[in-house]
């Protein structure tokens, strides 16, 4: 069996390993807490029931067009005008097998061989996969302040004459920040100067508290679409917890489109016409439930926050949006694949490594579970890390002692 260099050098998927280990241990019977899940609990809507079911009841279930059906394009375009305020074309969009193949279908038609991406430590796993399997070269850029807005100066300073592009994912997966005006600004002014396309994974947008709004790379792109340097990436999988339903759509220079329309015909030919059904469902359905789930996830950072502030050695700053923190636990282990793996034999919670997305130390947390599983999942960690939590503890029906603190 051969198998090539590039393709043995992609990384397993840090959420699969965890997920089978957890799911082996539940099939044992042990009451496992996981806060390693990236999909909030909700049932998709029922707009999106109904119409792809629907299309499916016609039996006439066919290829669509390579770039989507267009009613739905039609429903991302008032999206895009609705949320933006930009208006943009029919050409303007691809509708994708989730984000993640508009991700891959972006940096595959603007890299070529070791040309760099600029990635922003902490970064969502598959920017730095992505990027080696279509040739090209991540460059990471991490704040050396040691916290987890990026910046500028740094930015600047990794930028070479190979840079194609940069992602910037705000609301951001791990950390749940939302970047700040000021830098979004800068960073297209940068981007528009030096001709380096600002790729803006933007999956979490809708999923901000406390009344912010992320400030989108839109609101500073001078000029028309097609000139622009400006891509979005966008989905239903977070905005409506649609995440089996695997449909995203990229807005993109139409240049652009018709390229990513020319890979994608050779790929997967079209995302799912009874898939695209449920989507156009969603976007065109009653949004409430876009906030009723906004709103839950609000109340669940909450209850997470109260948490951990009550965890003597771990530092957190609380999230403006998504459904993760990313808190800081080095004060009791800075290897967190070694960390995480203690938490799941000892504590039986799934927390997912922050090495995993390029920082030691830290520990990605999804609240989008149960308040309970919030609650009992880090007075479990807490427990099993901290010498001024009570030494024994209630797992399951199964009272645990604390012997090696
Ligand atoms: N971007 C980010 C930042 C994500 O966290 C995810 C999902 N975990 C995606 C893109 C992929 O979304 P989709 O399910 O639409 O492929």
């Amino acid at each position: 069996m051969t198998i090539s260099s590039l393709a043995a050098s992609i990384a397993e998927s840090p959420t699969l390993r965890l997920n089978e280990e957890a799911e082996l241990l539940r099939q044992r019977g042990e009451p496992v807490i996981h806060l390693g899940i990236g999909e909030p609990k909700n049932k998709a809507p029922i707009n999106a029931i109904l119409n792809s079911s629907a299309r499916l009841n016609t039996g006439d279930i066919k290829y669509s067009p390579t770039d989507g059906i267009p009613s739905l394009k039609k429903a991302i375009i008032r999206y895009t005008e609705e949320n933006y305020d930009k208006a943009v074309d029919a050409d303007n969009v691809i509708v994708t097998s989730g984000a993640k193949q508009a991700i891959y279908n972006i940096l595959y038609a603007i890299l070529n061989p070791q040309d760099e991406v600029i990635i922003l430590a902490p970064y969502w796993v598959s920017y730095p996969e992505i990027t080696r399997m279509v040739y090209g070269s991540p460059v990471f850029v991490t704040p050396e302040d040691g916290g987890l807005h990026p910046r500028m100066t740094e930015i600047a300073e990794a930028v070479s004459a190979s840079t194609k592009a940069i992602i910037i994912n705000s609301p951001n997966n791990p950390s749940g920040l939302v970047f700040k005006e000021e830098f979004i600004k800068e960073i297209i002014e940068f981007c528009e100067k030096r001709q380096i396309y600002v790729i803006m994974d933007d999956i979490y947008h809708k999923l901000v508290f406390d009344g912010k709004k992320a400030v989108s790379c839109y609101d500073f792109a001078k000029g028309d679409i097609d000139e622009s340097r400006v891509i979005s990436v966008n989905g239903i999988s977070k905005l409506y917890g649609m995440t089996g339903f695997r449909i995203g759509w990229a807005i993109a220079p139409r240049r652009l489109v018709r390229v990513m329309t020319n890979i994608q015909a050779q790929t997967t030919s079209c995302a799912s016409v009874i898939l695209q059904a449920a989507a156009e469902g969603a976007l065109t359905g009653l949004q409430s439930i876009v906030e009723n789930l906004r709103l839950t996830i609000q109340n669940n950072r909450d209850i997470i926050m109260r948490q951990l502030k009550s965890f003597n050695g771990v530092k957190t700053v609380e999230p403006d949006g998504t459904f993760y923190c990313f808190p800081d636990f080095s004060a009791y282990e800075q290897n967190s694949v070694k960390l995480s793996e203690f938490l799941l034999k000892k504590a039986l919670v799934v927390a997912v490594p922050g090495k995993e997305f390029g920082m030691e130390g830290r520990l990605r947390l999804s609240f989008s579970g149960s308040v309970n599983d919030l609650v009992e999942g880090v007075a479990r960690m807490k427990w099993a890390l901290d010498p001024s939590a009570p030494n024994e503890i209630y797992i399951g029906d199964k009272k645990m002692i604390r012997d090696w603190l």
